[in-house]
């Protein structure tokens, strides 16, 4: 059976990922199944154990680093967040496509242990943009707006290392370009091998 593909997708805070995975998520056609991350960050209200994450202590999290059972893992503001490796193996090699949602430290060892991985990078319009937009949410005070800032900037730097840049202008936009990248890159001559084999095969 022809293997899943792996999309991981950044952006900095502020920049709409939660409404734009939403939409995404739930296209059909696209087969994907989402990857739910183990954290050491406390639990936000309306979050739920399992579904957002799945919360537990440092010590749990270093046992789960040292058992190998992660994919990817990265220290972001004090806290861990990885990818457990298990369900991953087994839904891309179900066919499915699976979708990670992680900052740019853990993507970039994505890219490194599985190559064929796909990485969007979910941008603002500009960055006055984005700081208007965290600013707008007025959930954060002005120092954690610029803690936020401050990391938005080293993450768009990183940005030209992903496969594709998506700028979420309007999210309908946004998604619709999501959607043509994963569809483009499903007939990309590598994704195309089994498939060339048995035409070959049988000529
Ligand atoms: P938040 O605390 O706001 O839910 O997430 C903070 C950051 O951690 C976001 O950029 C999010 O994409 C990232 N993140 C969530 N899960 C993972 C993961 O499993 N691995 C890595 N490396 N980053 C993650």
């Amino acid at each position: 059976m022809k293997k899943g593909l792996l999309i991981v997708l950044s952006g900095p805070s502020g920049v709409g990922k939660g409404t734009i995975l939403k939409e995404f998520v739930n296209d059909p056609e696209l087969n994907l199944a989402y990857s739910v991350s183990m954290t050491t960050r406390k639990m936000r209200p309306g979050e739920i154990e399992g579904v957002n994450y799945n919360f537990v202590d440092r010590p749990a999290f270093e046992q789960a680093i040292r058992d190998g059972e992660l994919l990817e893992y990265a220290e972001f503001v004090g806290n861990y967040y990885g990818t457990p490796e298990e369900a991953i193996t087994g839904w891309l090699n179900q066919g499915k496509n699976v979708l990670l949602e992680i900052e740019v430290q853990g993507a970039l060892q994505v890219k490194k242990s599985c190559p064929d991985a796909l990485l969007i990078f979910i941008a603002p319009p500009s960055f006055e943009q984005l700081a208007q937009r965290l600013r707008g949410r007025q959930t954060e005070d002005e120092q954690t707006v610029n803690n936020r800032l401050a990391i938005a900037r080293g993450e768009l730097a990183q940005a030209q290392q992903y496969d594709y840049i998506v700028v979420n202008d309007t999210v309908e936009q946004a998604v619709e370009d999501l959607d043509c990248i994963v569809r483009a890159n499903r007939f990309q001559t590598n994704n195309m091998k089994e498939f060339l084999d048995e035409v070959n095969h049988n000529a």
